[in-house]
């Protein structure tokens, strides 16, 4: 078989993921402006100071900024700069550091333990998290040394300020540091409207990681430290880890272009805007329900078996949760009015055909 035959080369706009969606233009032309002529290699490189000091007045503070290629690296890399082998991290059931990153912060960290607990709508449960720190202070328990959160959370969730300084509080009363998954941070600004400091260093955050590629960079993240001391030998690991980009201007200087003028937040406003119609036209849907509160880009709908497969059969593409009937629609910077009316109008006909 041909590969144009497996796929067609240019997909309809998706709901699978916001990596589906190509890179915005702000971001594009960041990185041809930097591809004329010479850069010094490794982040030592004009560009990339100008996007560690835009990201510095983002969030109002003199945070210690590195550039890495991608969620795990910088979730992992992060986490590992936080503890000690013998350590133990502290995250909801959900969090992707558990379920999608193959084990990535129990290897970097060489065997830092991640303890799960319970959690509503995709947020850790203070009290079960609280539990946990808690119910051994023995040698022979993992020393309870971070929590890590997602914001906003794998369940399309977002954690109000008030929610995110209960959690600091909670890191803060047990002297463990705090970590954020900020996969889709920035979706959790817009939708709270909220200055970043708010949600980070204000609430106790000492690491976010924060991500680009879902919010229209190619490629990247950025792994935050409010705390400077804990940036020790961070590009170091990097290295070690061959996530220090040679062509560093690569990385960085896309998130000038988003910083630069708003972009950043405009797309993530637009997606989480989108998520939002996207609900409300699946949630009139007789046999289609809307289960998490939509706080940012993702939906997640329960409906039945064959609809899925019918929907599929169509040509959209969105993830299952296997067996439960769930599905995940992801919106992204590049979703339109348009896709959400056609997949509207799909699942509509294709309910009332059942
Ligand atoms: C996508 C995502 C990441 C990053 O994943 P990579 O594929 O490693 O870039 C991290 N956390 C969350 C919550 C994500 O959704």
């Amino acid at each position: 078989m041909k590969i144009a035959e497996r796929v067609p080369l240019k997909l309809k706009n998706q709901f699978a993921s916001d990596n589906y969606a190509g890179i915005c233009p702000e971001a594009l032309k960041a990185m041809e402006d930097v591809s004329a002529g010479f850069a010094n290699s490794y982040g030592d490189d004009l560009h990339t100071d100008r996007a560690c000091n835009l990201l510095r007045d983002f969030f109002e503070t003199d945070c210690q900024v590195f550039f890495v290629f991608n969620g795990t690296a910088a979730n992992s890399l992060a986490l590992a700069s936080l503890c000690q082998s013998y350590h133990s991290i502290i995250c909801p059931e959900s969090a992707h550091i558990e379920t999608d990153e193959c084990g990535a912060v129990e290897f970097f960290s060489n065997g830092t333990k991640v303890l799960l607990v319970p959690g509503l709508d995709g947020k850790i449960e203070l009290a079960a998290a609280e539990h946990a720190i808690t119910r051994r202070t023995d040698i022979h328990y993992p020393k309870p040394k971070v929590l890590s959160i997602t914001q906003s959370t794998e369940l399309g969730t977002i954690y109000s300020v008030e929610e995110m300084n209960a959690v600091g509080a909670l890191a803060d009363k047990f002297d463990m540091k705090l970590h954020v998954d900020g996969a889709r941070f920035a979706n959790a600004v817009a939708s709270l409207q909220v200055a970043p400091r708010e949600i980070s260093w204000q609430a106790g955050v000492d690491v976010l990681t924060f991500g680009g590629t879902k919010n229209g960079l190619a490629v990247g993240e950025a792994v935050v430290f409010f705390d400077a001391r804990l940036a020790r030998e961070f590009d170091y690991r990097c290295k070690q880890a061959g996530q220090l980009a040679s062509k560093m201007r690569f990385l960085s200087a896309p998130w000038s272009g988003m910083l630069a003028d708003g972009a950043l937040l405009r797309y993530a406003a637009h997606a989480n805007d989108c998520a939002r119609g996207l609900a409300a036209g699946l949630g009139e849907i007789a046999g289609i329900e809307v289960v998490y509160p939509c706080q940012a880009n993702a939906v997640f709908v329960r409906m039945p078996d064959p609809l899925i497969e019918a929907l599929r059969q169509r040509g959209w593409h969105f993830y299952t949760f296997i067996g439960s009937g769930l599905a995940r629609f992801m919106c992204s910077w590049s979703t339109c009015q348009a896709d959400i009316d056609a997949l509207v109008s799909d699942a509509r006909q294709l309910a009332a055909a059942l």
